[in-house]
């Protein structure tokens, strides 16, 4: 699903990621560990296609198509979605509204509010979030949990191929975090594929995967199986040079 080559990319002409190698398939979920700093935002915002990047090598693939050309939009089109680390906050906007836009924007459709409160509905329930809920402004006011858990939601109305999460589940207590995992695993189906960032070895526990990797300084120093997150929490990442 999504092939990475040898990516290099700078921010203010300051080098963040060198010579990224990164192959997901369709149905995998893959972890990446790394201590702050290290890139791993900077590594989901390259795929996603932020403009404040540059790439200054190597090659984004996505389902066979070289992407680099296209805009966040576009991407989001062909199906990659980003959850990010701190979502905005936006006054006047309430939750329900911004979804719908979101879903009609990226499905490149107009659907109906009643189908589309149907489908809401239905994802919301999943997730136990209740539909008052629905009608607070875009996470104004909403809590750390509540915040991850709203952007679990639009990751589920919006259906993407490839999701990314980028510490969906930081700050976040014990129910939120079962909420988090809940959301993911209904999402994971034999063709979704899920990237995860993350620091919380507990939350991983919660959640079947395929491969782990360890960024560091803008490099993957090691990738492998689950026993990577073992290895790493008795030895921390200065193991890994
Ligand atoms: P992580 O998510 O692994 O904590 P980031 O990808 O956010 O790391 O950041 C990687 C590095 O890039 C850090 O050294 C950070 O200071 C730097 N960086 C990120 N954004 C900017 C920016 N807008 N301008 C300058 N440096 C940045
Ligand atoms: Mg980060």
């Amino acid at each position: 699903m999504l092939h990475i080559k040898s990516l290099s990319a700078t921010i203010n002409n300051k080098e963040i990621l060198s010579n990224i190698d990164l192959h997901i398939k369709t149905g995998e979920v893959h972890v990446i560990m790394g201590p702050n700093g290290a890139g791993k935002s900077t590594l989901a915002n390259v795929i996603m296609g932020h403009r404040s990047y540059k790439v200054t090598q190597g090659d984004i693939i996505f389902e066979g198509e070289d992407i680099q050309e296209l805009s966040v939009t576009q991407r989001a089109r062909k199906g990659i979605f980003l959850s990010f680390q701190n979502p905005l906050e936006v006054l006047g906007v309430p939750l329900r509204s911004f979804l719908r836009t979101a879903k009609n924007t990226i499905d490149n459709t107009n659907l109906s509010v009643v189908k589309f409160e149907r489908e809401l509905k239905a994802q919301a329930s999943k997730l136990n979030i209740d539909d008052q809920y629905l009608d607070r402004y875009l996470n104004y006011g909403f809590s750390g949990g509540e915040k991850k858990k709203s952007e679990i939601l639009q990751m589920l109305v919006i259906n993407p191929k490839l999701a990314i999460l980028d510490e969906t589940d930081s700050g976040l207590d014990i129910d939120a975090i079962k909420t988090v995992a809940l959301g993911i695993n209904l999402f994971k189906t034999a063709n979704r594929s899920i990237v995860i960032i993350t620091h919380n070895t507990a939350f991983l526990n919660r959640l079947k995967l395929d491969y782990v990797h360890i960024l560091k300084s803008g490099t993957i120093l090691k990738s492998g199986k689950e026993e990577i997150i073992e290895e790493l929490s008795k030895y921390g990442f200065k193991n890994y040079e």
